[in-house]
């Protein structure tokens, strides 16, 4: 991927949950990028040049308009930002496209997407590249929240999914309301059914949950299952 430096301005702003949005900036030039790709936002604070990493969380078919999902880190520097300030129309200054983790690496005709809380979006524009490859025979997207309502995109993941043989999608939530129907605990409660032989695994969020998650998965010694694990901090 060719790394570059360039600007775009913020053109909206969506509300995804109490705790994320998904922010949308036009570009002023182009870029390519693979899906899995993060870049780097430059942010002016307090005069201080603020930099962070953001998974891009749009199709890589569109390439002059991208979005980013974020989450609120209540006691953070940049993310609070976006809570207490209209951001729509800021100019911003990017790095990228960057990252290892990327659809190009993953070869296998069965792969595992799984998302805990805000990396939904990343998996979101991998699960937009893979569904339009017909060599795929099997696709599965797991992802993992705190609460029902902090499920991202779940309509756009359902909707996907809906006539598709070959794929599966869904949602567990640690915490859930009394009389619900979603699944409850941590993805990795449940994974047994899974095969993991010959396939592709992505993983996406919190540094140690992913971890924990692929720890699982090697515990049950796939053959030939190679492991794409995007963790934050
Ligand atoms: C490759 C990559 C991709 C990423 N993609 C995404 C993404 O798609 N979406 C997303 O939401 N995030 C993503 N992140 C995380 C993101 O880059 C930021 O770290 C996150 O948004 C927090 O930024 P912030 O400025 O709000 O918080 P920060 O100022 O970075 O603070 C984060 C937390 O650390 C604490 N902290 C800060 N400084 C200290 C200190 N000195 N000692 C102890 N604690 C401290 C703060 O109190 C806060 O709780 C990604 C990170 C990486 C590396």
């Amino acid at each position: 991927m060719n790394i570059k430096k360039f600007t775009g301005k913020i053109n909206n702003v969506v509300d995804l949950s109490k705790t994320a949005k998904e922010i949308s900036i036009s570009l002023s030039e182009h870029i390519d990028f693979i899906p899995g790709s993060f870049i780097n936002v430059f942010i002016d604070i307090n005069g201080e040049k603020v930099r962070r990493a953001y998974s891009i969380s749009s199709s890589s078919m569109e390439n002059k308009n991208i979005t980013l999902t974020i989450r609120l880190s209540p006691t953070g520097l940049l993310t609070p930002l976006f809570w207490n300030k209209d951001m729509i129309g800021e100019n911003i200054e990017m790095m990228g496209p960057l990252g290892l983790n990327t659809v190009d690496k993953m070869k296998q005709d069965k792969i595992y997407l799984f998302a805990f809380g805000v990396g939904a979006g990343v998996v979101k524009s991998i699960a937009d590249h893979f569904f339009n490859q017909k060599n795929i025979k099997s696709l599965i997207i797991l992802t993992g929240s705190k609460s029902e309502d902090e499920i991202l995109y779940k309509d756009y993941f359902n909707s996907l999914f809906l006539d598709s043989e070959n794929m599966f999608v869904d949602h567990i939530v640690s915490r859930i309301r009394e009389g619900s129907s979603i699944k409850r605990g941590y993805i990795q409660d449940y994974i047994n059914e899974f095969d993991f032989n010959n396939s592709d695994v992505y993983v996406c969020g919190q540094e140690k949950a992913c971890n924990d998650l692929v720890e699982k998965i090697k515990s049950t010694n796939p053959n030939d299952c190679n492991y794409f694990i995007e963790g934050f901090h």
